[in-house]
């Protein structure tokens, strides 16, 4: 099994490793790497983007999955050079990983604070770049009427900079991340250490969709 450095910190934006498999899925061509910092896309969050490195080769990764527990980094072409044996750079873009985990964690923080309202249930979170929300289900009015209880509660904790705790079951490897003051959720996400790191976080848009309430935010 790859080792997910991704998981284990987010602020590590080269690394080496071996490629272990090249191969080939709907067409699209990847590969796998013994151990990975590319966060693959899932679970609300977009993916690293970035290059890998084998001497002077420099090839490109499009797009970044999880399938079956493995990251597939897929490529445009498997150039002929390629050498199983050698090692391989692993580059990230440091700016596109920070933007998705300030917007990540953003996220977390949000849905905390509105899981803190009891007629609000938070659902899910989406925090793409160019389009970030957190879903609840509840009571839309009542929501509206505390945005600006919301509002200052999130800028409360950014200026708090309250800190963002990552624990592992060993048993079950389930992973939890915590913002300091808030309960425990089970993520696989890429998180910053602290919330003073995201800046300002702002409301731009309630909406009901087909029952759900939709929060879309910004930083
Ligand atoms: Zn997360």
């Amino acid at each position: 099994m790859q080792n997910y450095k991704y998981l284990q910190d987010t602020y590590l934006f080269n690394y080496q490793s071996k490629i272990i498999q090249i191969g080939e899925y709907n067409e699209l061509k990847y590969l796998v790497l013994e151990d990975t910092i590319f966060y693959p896309q899932g679970g609300g969050q977009e993916s690293d983007k970035g290059y890998i490195w084998q001497g002077d080769m420099k090839i490109k990764v499009t797009d970044v999955r999880k399938h079956n527990d493995q990251v597939l980094h897929f490529i445009d072409e498997i150039p002929n050079e390629i050498d199983l044996l050698k090692e391989v750079t692993i580059e990230i873009d440091k700016e596109n990983r920070l933007l998705n985990a300030r917007l990540h964690t953003a996220g977390h923080l949000l849905a905390n604070i509105l899981e803190s309202i009891p007629t609000l249930t938070p659902t899910k979170g989406h925090q793409y770049q160019g389009g970030s929300y957190v879903e609840c289900l509840g009571d839309i009015t009542e929501l509206n009427s505390k945005l600006e209880e919301i509002q200052k509660a999130l800028d409360q904790n950014i200026n708090d900079d309250l800190t963002i705790l990552i624990q592992s079951d060993p048993e079950t490897n389930h992973r939890f991340v915590q913002i300091q003051n808030y309960n425990p959720v089970g993520c696989g996400g890429t998180h910053v250490k602290s919330l003073g790191e995201i800046g300002k976080i702002t409301i731009n848009k309630i909406k009901n969709k087909k029952g759900k309430i939709r929060v879309s935010y910004s930083i």
